[in-house]
This record gives structure tokens, sequence and C-alpha cells, in this order.
């Protein structure tokens, strides 16, 4: 028989997505409407063993679903890396009589996760929140849209000026080793070329690509980077691309952390209060070790341990070729 749950413990862990605080709205709401308590856990992990923990009303989520970042913060916590520390912070949620936990994050937040549940038999739901999109069993992670709209916002401005001073533009993106930020928004910015680390473009490949525009009278280019191309970074690859073409005014934009903050799209705030929503009815239903995401805009539940071990995300194929085909 399942064992009734009375308090959710609800955390945010690794890196902030826009999207996290929707979520946590969610998590608090749809505890409350079913009769469970809900206890936000600042800081991650960290909150866990350091004991940060906070009641949640109705009222604590008013005001939150357009917030990016998150209000419960986040935080790396090497201690719960051990069994030391896990055993510390489970021994807190016993005090605080935290029976169950939602737990939104990256892969690293699902490892701990995983790790706390088995060890000490308490459920526990995940759900997918980062910019990168690199979490298998979803087709899409929390912030990853709004990440998206923030980089062709940045390409468009950048087009503007490309475009007015006859110039090459290098623009590095999010993603670490994801290419999914560089080729959704680089497709959708209309981008000349992008590289990505699934993908093999060397340098010579780019500069073929690069001639074949001039040659059609483009004065004007923009090149996508994803941070985990291998080929050494935006400042890299225009040093190594100005040595072949002297006549072009050469630029390198990275784009870092404003990636990562922003008010969240409309898709993010439904992703993040659908999947909200779904963790808890999961553990309401007995559910635990799993990831909730979304796939052809179903809710389904993934194993934890399935998640984890599938974590080199794959890019489609056909909208790898596709981008191709466009950017000529
Ligand atoms: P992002 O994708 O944004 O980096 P993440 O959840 O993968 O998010 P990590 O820093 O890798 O971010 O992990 C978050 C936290 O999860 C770590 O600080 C640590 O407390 C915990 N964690 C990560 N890996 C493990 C592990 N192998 N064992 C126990 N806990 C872990």
């Amino acid at each position: 028989m399942v064992k009734a749950i009375k308090k959710i413990g609800v955390l945010t862990s690794g890196g902030d997505a826009p999207g996290m605080n929707a979520c946590i709205r969610a998590v608090v709401r749809t505890g409350i409407y079913l009769g469970k308590e809900v206890v936000g856990i600042k800081q991650g992990y960290q909150g866990m063993v350091d004991r940060k923990f906070v009641n949640m009303d109705s009222h604590s989520v008013c005001n939150i679903i357009q917030l990016g970042g998150t209000i419960l913060k986040t935080a790396r916590c090497d201690e719960f890396r051990t069994y030391e520390g896990r055993q510390k912070a489970y021994k807190n949620l016993k005090k605080e009589g935290i029976d169950a936990l939602v737990a939104i994050g990256g892969d690293g937040t699902f490892t701990g996760a995983e790790l706390l549940s088995r060890e000490f038999d308490i459920p526990v739901i995940c759900v997918p929140g980062t910019i990168d999109n690199d979490l298998y069993g979803s087709d899409f992670t929390l912030g990853y849209d709004t990440a998206n709209n923030t980089v062709i916002e940045a390409i468009d401005k950048i087009r503007d000026t490309a475009a007015s001073h006859d110039r090459l533009f290098f623009i590095e993106v999010m993603g670490r080793d994801s290419g999914c930020i560089a080729l959704w928004a680089g497709t959708a910015g209309g981008a000349e070329a992008i590289l990505l680390p699934e993908k093999d473009t060397g340098i010579e490949d780019l500069i073929q690509k690069l001639e074949k525009g001039a040659d059609s009278n483009k004065s004007s280019s923009i090149v996508i980077i994803a941070e985990g191309d291998k080929n050494g970074g935006a400042y890299h690859v225009a040093k190594l691309v100005k040595e072949k073409f002297q006549f072009y005014d050469i630029k390198v934009t990275i784009l870092g952390h404003l990636q990562r903050g922003g008010s969240p799209t409309s898709f993010d705030r439904v992703l993040a209060s659908r999947l909200g929503y779904a963790a808890v009815k999961a553990l309401e239903a007995g559910e635990t070790r799993k990831m909730v995401g979304i796939r052809g805009n179903r809710v389904k539940l993934t194993d934890l341990v399935e998640s984890i071990n599938n974590n080199s995300f794959k890019l489609e194929e056909d909208l790898m070729e596709m981008s191709t085909i466009l950017t000529i």
C-alpha cells in the first residue's frame, strides 16, 4: 500500500532557468489543493544540509509566475555528493516532517535525488529545469524556450549593425555540451552558419561556406557558435577566419549569462505549470524516482536512472540537415 504523503519539500538546484518560479507555484498550489503541506528548501541541496526550510502557502507564490530566476535560490552543494552529506540532509527532512520531494534542476540534481531516495526510501519526482534542453525523456526543459527567444532578440539586433557596416559576426551561445540553443536560435535567427558540438564543422568547411556567401554578394553574415563546439570558441574561430578574410570586418559577441535570465515565455510558464502539477500528482499516485517530462505534448514519466544514463542528448538529425540547407 502507498504511504500517504503529508508534507512535500520543493527545491531548485543546479543552474537557474526561467520557469522555475512558475513550477514552484504549481507544486505549492497543487500540493495545497490535495491537502498537503508544502515546504520550500532554499539553495537546493545546500539548504537541505543546512536546514533552510520555509513554509509555503498559496499566497507565498503570488506574483511569481512571470519572474525569471528562482525565489528559492539555487546552489551547488559538494557535501550532498557524499553519503554523509545526504544522511545529514535526510535527517533534517525527517525532523521537518517532509516525506516527499520535488526537485527541479538538471542531471546532477537528478543524480542527487535518485541517490537520496534510494538510500533513505523517500519518494522523489524531478522536473527538468535547465536552459540547455539536454535531458533525456523530455522534448523540452524549463527555460529553453525563453533562452532561445533571448538569443534571437540579440541576433536580430546584431544583424542590424552587421548589415549596416558589412560585418561578419560570431555569436557564442550557451548550452554546454549541447547545441540545442545554437541550432534552434540560429535557425530562427537566419544565421549564415551554425557550429555545433554534435556536428564536425571544421574551420575549412566554415570558410568555404562564408566564401560562397561572399561570392553571392553577401556583405554581412552571422555565425552562431555553441559554447561546446570543438573549434575552440568564438574568439578562436574568429581569429582563424580573419586570416582568410582580410576584407571582412569581424566582430565577436559572447552572449553569456543574459541567456539565463528574463521573464519566462508563455511556453515556459505553461510547461512549468504542467510539470509542477504533474510532479505532485505523480507523488500522490505513489510514483518515485521519476522525471516528469513532456513528449509529443503529453506529460510522461521517465525513470531517473534512464534519464541520467542517456545524458548524451541527441539533436534531431532532420533539423541539423535542414539548417545546413537553409543557411547557404
Ligand atoms: P545544470 O544542468 O544547470 O548544471 P545540474 O542539476 O546538472 O544543473 P549540478 O551542479 O551538476 O547541476 O548538480 C546540482 C547539485 O546536485 C550538485 O551541486 C550536487 O549537490 C548534486 N549532485 C550532482 N551530482 C551528484 C552526484 N553524483 N551525487 C550526489 N549529488 C550530486
